[in-house]
């Protein structure tokens, strides 16, 4: 193999041999002759050099290059250099696949990588366990033709703009849950994830199941201690002593019943489909009547709330959710903020869809608990918002009635100076009626 410069050799060798051939050729008489016959010589080098080269190549390459001088000796030497260096990152990226591959089959969830149409173009062996497709058999067929869930194809359907999962019962045992995840790497292509989540669904519906059950079992021994209260507070209202003690139990049985429906209606949310179809629901009638509940609420602490409707604007959904949603956030507004302060609540649409907020002037919530409002049993202060009668999950069923609705809560506060909670639903499940035919 030649890796010098070989122009120098080249041309003292041309002008070596060349020349004096030349000269002797001159004095002969025959100089152009010679010259022929030195430009005939070179082109027949040549050739046979490209000869070579052509058979070299032919046979792939791969083997050491003829050892040959000159020019066509570098041109070899950098002709097998090249290919050795290409087969070499060939090698070294077939490695990194098949280390990429080997994770990807010990991994214990299930992964197949699509491309840009959603077709298979890989998949491990959890795959073929947990969701029944076949390597290679399945290679080039559309994950939607074999995974037929409809949860799973709406899924993916827009998994590809907007990321997120879903949980669906196993395309292979009914009682099995598998969530999927889409993450899109590359070049426009995915990968599809599955786990099994049997274990934690199975937990989530023992633990729904035991707060429904409870709160359930809870409520008939509950009336009847109320219904002694009040029977005892009648007997012993002409014993102030006693009618404290009594009418201490009677606050606590009250919120203790609170809890309960509190917990119900919760678990209603979480586990039951919507009682009956949806209805349009005018919501600037509903929030006259809030209104009127809230004065109720407020009594003597005379909060002055205003109510800005647009005419006409109604919301699709299922009214009595709504209503305790709505309600939750006025009544809120009237608990923690101070007599006298102005709560105004704006209902109006925008391009996205609408929304509802509940705006107070109280004493706002500091930033770090804002994201953990919606938590059950959450409160800013424990002991002074218990003393106000909250159950602590208000906001939780404010939040589940919103996503059944699909629209979500914001809150802004600032200390000091307020709170907002803006309910935002979409445009498709509102509409406006001219106010004469606003009713259904
Ligand atoms: P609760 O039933 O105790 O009112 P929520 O889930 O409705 O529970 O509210 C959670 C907590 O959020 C409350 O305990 C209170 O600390 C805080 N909160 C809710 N609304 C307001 C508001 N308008 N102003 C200040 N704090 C609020």
């Amino acid at each position: 193999m030649q890796s010098r410069n070989p122009w120098p050799g080249v041309i003292a060798g041309t002008l070596l041999v060349g020349v004096p051939i030349a000269l002797l050729g001159w004095s002969m008489g025959q100089f152009w002759a010679t010259i022929a016959f030195l430009l005939g010589a070179a082109l027949f080098w040549n050739l046979s050099h490209l000869l070579l080269l052509e058979r070299w190549l032919r046979q792939g390459g791969r083997s050491e290059p003829p050892d040959v001088r000159g020019l066509w000796g570098l041109a070899f030497d950098h002709l097998y250099r090249r290919r050795r260096r290409h087969e070499h990152r060939v090698h070294r990226l077939r490695q990194y696949l098949e280390r990429y591959r080997d994770s990807a089959r010990a991994m214990p969830d299930a992964v197949v990588v699509l491309n840009d149409d959603l077709r298979i173009e890989w998949l491990n062996e959890m795959a073929t366990q947990l969701l029944g497709l076949n390597w290679p058999e399945d290679e080039g067929q559309r994950i939607t033709h074999l995974l037929r869930n409809p949860a799973f194809i709406t899924f993916m359907e827009s998994a590809r703009t907007t990321p997120g999962s879903v949980t669906t019962p196993s395309p292979i045992y009914d009682d099995q849950q598998l969530e999927f995840r889409l993450v899109p790497y590359g070049d426009a292509q995915f990968l599809l994830l599955a786990r099994d989540t049997t274990h934690l669904h199975r937990l989530e519906v023992m633990r729904r199941d035991f707060i429904a059950n409870v709160s359930h079992e809870l409520r008939t021994p509950l009336t009847v201690l109320y219904g002694v209260v009040e029977t005892l507070e009648d007997e012993l209202a002409d014993q102030p002593d006693k009618a404290r003690s009594v009418q201490l139990l009677r606050e606590q049985s009250e919120r203790m019943k609170l809890l309960v429906d509190d917990l119900l209606t919760l678990s209603r949310l979480e586990t039951g489909s919507p009682q009956g179809p949806p209805q349009w629901v005018d919501v600037g009638a509903m929030l006259d009547t809030l209104k009127g509940e809230a004065e109720l609420l407020s009594g003597d602490q005379r909060h002055r709330i205003e109510i800005h409707a647009q005419h006409g604007l109604q919301l699709q959904g299922t009214e009595n959710e709504l209503r305790s949603a709505f309600a939750n956030l006025i009544f809120n507004a009237i608990k923690y903020t101070p007599a006298g302060t102005r709560i105004e609540v704006r209902w109006k649409s925008d391009p996205d869809g609408a929304r509802l907020s509940v705006i107070d002037e109280g004493p706002g919530i500091a930033r770090h608990h804002l994201h953990r409002l919606t938590e059950r049993f959450y409160r800013v202060d424990a002991g002074r918002d218990q003393r106000r009668g909250g159950t602590g999950l208000g906001l939780a069923i404010v939040k589940h009635v919103l996503a059944r609705h699909g629209g979500h809560l914001e809150i802004d506060s600032q200390l000091g100076r307020g709170t907002r909670f803006t309910c935002l639903f979409p445009l498709t499940i509102t509409r406006t009626q001219p106010i004469e035919s606003a009713k259904n």
